[in-house]
C-alpha cells in the first residue's frame, strides 16, 4: 500500500526562490566555460528543468540514469542504468541531482565523470541529508539541507509514485529516523 503525504516540508514557492538564487550563483561562476550539466535520471527531472531555465550562461546537457537497489525508503546498492555517451574531456561538468544521502550514487557518478577527464567537476544537488552520510562526498551548489526522513514530490518518488507533486513532503509514518 501507498502512504499518504503527511505534511509539506519545502513549499512550491520555497523551491522557486531558491531554484532561482542557485542559477544566479552558477551563471556567475560558470560565465565563460564549456558547462555540461549532467541531469541525474529520475528523480533530478523537475529540478533539472526548472534550474537550466534560470541560467544566463549557454550550456550542454546529458543524461544519466541510476538506481538504487530498492523499492521503498532503503538503499543497499547503487547500479549505472545508462551511463554518458558525449565525450565530456576538458568541459565544466555540474551534475544535476536530486538528493545526496549516503553520498553512493554521487560516489559513482563523479567516478563516471571523472574517467572522461573534465576540466572540472562540481555538485548542484536539491537537497542534502547530512545525518545519513557514509562516503564522503561534498556538494557545491546546495538548495536544501533536511533532516534524516522520507521524503517525496518534485521528482522523488515512493516506488514510482509522488514525482509529480510541486513540493517537497514527508510521507505518512515517516517520523525522523
Ligand atoms: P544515496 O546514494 O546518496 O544514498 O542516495 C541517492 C538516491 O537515493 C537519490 O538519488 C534518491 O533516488 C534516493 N533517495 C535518498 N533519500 C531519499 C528520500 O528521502 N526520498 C526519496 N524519494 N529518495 C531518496
Amino acid at each position: 500500500m501507498i502512504p499518504t503525504v503527511q505534511s509539506v516540508l519545502i513549499s512550491e514557492s520555497q523551491i522557486e526562490k531558491r531554484v532561482h538564487e542557485l542559477g544566479q550563483q552558477i551563471s556567475k561562476d560558470y560565465d565563460d566555460s564549456d558547462l555540461v550539466l549532467v541531469c541525474v535520471l529520475k528523480g533530478a527531472i523537475m529540478f533539472f528543468a526548472d534550474l537550466i531555465r534560470t541560467l544566463a550562461v549557454p550550456a550542454r546537457y546529458e543524461f544519466v540514469q541510476l538506481a538504487s537497489y530498492h523499492n521503498d525508503t532503503k538503499s543497499s546498492g547503487v547500479q549505472m542504468i545508462q551511463g554518458l555517451y558525449q565525450d565530456l574531456f576538458r568541459a565544466d561538468v555540474l551534475i544535476v541531482e536530486d538528493i545526496v544521502d549516503t553520498g553512493m550514487t554521487l560516489e559513482l557518478l563523479l567516478n563516471h565523470v571523472g574517467s572522461f577527464e573534465p576540466t572540472s567537476i562540481k555538485v548542484c544537488s536539491l537537497l542534502d541529508k547530512p545525518d545519513r552520510r557514509e562516503v564522503p562526498v561534498s556538494i557545491d551548489y546546495l538548495g536544501f539541507e533536511i533532516p534524516n526522513t522520507f521524503v517525496v514530490g518534485y521528482g522523488l518518488d515512493y516506488a514510482q509514485h509522488y514525482r509529480n507533486l510541486p513540493y517537497i513532503g514527508v510521507l505518512d509514518g515517516e517520523g525522523l529516523r
